[in-house]
């Protein structure tokens, strides 16, 4: 089997999260041919050396495709959970009292090893327990103690995570022990996202950055949208991290699941406007857990997401323990060839297009904005961006433009980093030191991969002097040439600008 024309077509970007049902060599390969861009690694289990090993064999399946692959490794966050149950599970019912205390015996009283929460619990207050399957509320709360009211029962077993939608537990770290082990290790390994959870505003974003640097390694930031105080910080936790997750999972805990659909849309335009990548998470696809084809409410989610402009989808459970990981890759990425279909033919998105994102750089933005203008009257075989950093092509990307967007670039981090944002194919290069020399290779290479011919034309943006990155300040559109110009030894300039 080759790589999928699904695969090959799409631009939305699946990130599919590996576990047991998907970390070996079979599958992976599978995934890879049927459209997984990014690789998601939860630190919520498993121990760095499996993590290891999955890593690096992922990233050799996938060069061995000839396929890029990015790494995200997801950080588990300040999640609060309850201590041991030692007569599990503890059977629950409506009207029971129940009381907490910061170390419970498990049975009267149950232990809950978080001082924050109970400084910040009032009485009234709400907690959901095993993602939200039980709810008490607090009926009085002390400083060791409290004592809660079962409105939802149920069995409750050891280690359960617990939410309290209402408190912001502003003195619980963003980063835990555990996070900051697991943080070095990812940069050890390049990994190129880093996922942090519970973000509640921009300074949680700051403190990872800040804790990156003193590492002196770096790897992009993702800020997962699953609280309460990250709704209301959103604007600005979008300008601090180089990415957004609608974490639906928790979010839907902390928010009523009656607002997430809307939550997930604001998050999405604001992260289009701002041209950073944004990827939908959590039960996309969970019918296909235990089945080969999906619900059509599951398939509508997903369609929908693509359609409300994300960047990516996500597999969670899905890929990680399903019994059909492959086939769940699959079914996202047919759906996402459907989508776009639909959504680029009637525009979706073209608001964005020729209007600039008040990003750090306006020579950059007024260019990207330009490129549609130029292709809606040239119709080039494809938008190229010869990139450092990777700032012009999600800048086009954020358009959704219907001309593929080929980025090029010498770095292998930007390289691998280019596969989460939407419709941008990542191509590798040598370093170009004259414009010259960027169209000869940029052409040459198309036409090796197979994506320009003589005749076509390209619209390409690039930053002058080359190697510094960060700013696009000329585009030129150029047709391909004759077999001269595509010559790998052709000295002679075939090139022919329209
Ligand atoms: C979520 O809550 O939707 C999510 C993606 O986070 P996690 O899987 O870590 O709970």
């Amino acid at each position: 089997m080759s790589v999928s024309a699904s695969a090959l077509r799409k631009k939305t970007k699946i990130v599919a999260t590996l576990g047991p049902a998907s970390a070996d060599e079979a599958s992976l390969r599978a995934m890879i041919r049927e459209g997984m861009d990014v690789i998601r690694i939860n630190f919520s289990h498993g121990e760095h050396e499996e993590h290891r090993t999955t890593i690096e064999l992922a990233q050799r399946i996938a060069a061995e495709e000839g396929r890029v692959l990015a790494t995200m490794c997801d950080i588990q966050g300040p999640k609060i959970r309850i201590g041991e149950i030692p007569d599990e599970p503890l059977e629950l019912f409506a009207g029971d009292a129940i009381r907490f205390q910061l170390e419970g015996d498990g049975s009267n009283c149950i232990s809950l090893p978080h001082p924050e929460l109970f400084r910040d619990a009032q009485p009234g207050m709400q907690l959901l327990l095993d993602d939200g399957s039980l709810e008490l509320t607090v009926e009085a709360a002390q400083p060791q103690l409290l004592e809660c009211r079962v409105v939802v029962g149920g069995p409750l077993t050891s280690r359960k995570g617990v939410t309290a939608p209402k408190a912001s537990l502003q003195s619980l770290s963003a980063i835990t022990e555990k996070d900051r082990r697991d943080i070095e290790f990812a940069l050890q390994m390049n990994v190129d996202y880093i996922a942090m959870s519970f973000v509640r505003s921009e300074e949680d974003i700051h403190e990872l950055r800040w804790l990156m640097r003193h590492l002196r390694k770096k790897a992009d930031i993702i800020a997962k949208i699953e609280k309460h105080d990250a709704l209301q910080n959103i604007v600005e936790i979008i300008a601090a991290a180089d990415g957004v997750m609608v974490a639906r999972g928790d979010l839907g805990l902390e928010t009523p699941a009656e607002e997430v659909p809307f939550q997930q849309k604001r998050i999405i335009t604001l992260c289009n406007e701002a041209a950073k990548p944004v990827i939908t998470a959590t039960q996309m696809l969970s019918s296909m857990i235990h089945h080969p084809r999906p619900t059509r409410a599951d398939a509508s989610d997903v369609y929908n997401a693509i359609v409300d402009g994300t960047d990516a989808v996500m597999l969670s459970n899905e890929t990680a323990v399903g019994q059909f990981p492959v086939e769940a890759v699959r079914t996202m990425a047919n759906i996402s060839v459907i989508a776009e279909s639909h959504q680029l033919e009637s525009g979706e998105n073209a608001s964005l297009r020729g209007r600039p994102a008040g990003g750090k750089d306006e020579i950059s933005d007024a260019i990207s904005a330009a490129s549609y203008e130029i292709a809606r009257t040239v119709r080039p075989r494809a938008i190229v961006t010869a990139t450092m950093s990777g700032y012009t092509a999600r800048h086009i990307a954020r358009g959704r433009p219907l001309a593929p967007i080929i980025s090029l670039t010498p770095l292998p981090e930007t390289y691998r980093r280019m596969a989460l944002v939407w419709g941008v194919q990542p191509l590798i290069v040598k370093q170009f030191n004259s414009i010259e020399s960027m169209i000869a290779t940029v052409v040459r290479k198309l036409h090796e991969e197979g994506l320009a011919d003589p005749g076509d034309v390209l619209v390409i943006l690039a930053g002058t002097p080359f190697g510094f990155g960060g700013r696009t300040n000329m585009i030129q559109i150029h047709r391909v040439g004759d077999a001269g110009e595509l010559d790998e030894n052709g000295a002679e300039f075939a090139a022919e600008e329209v």
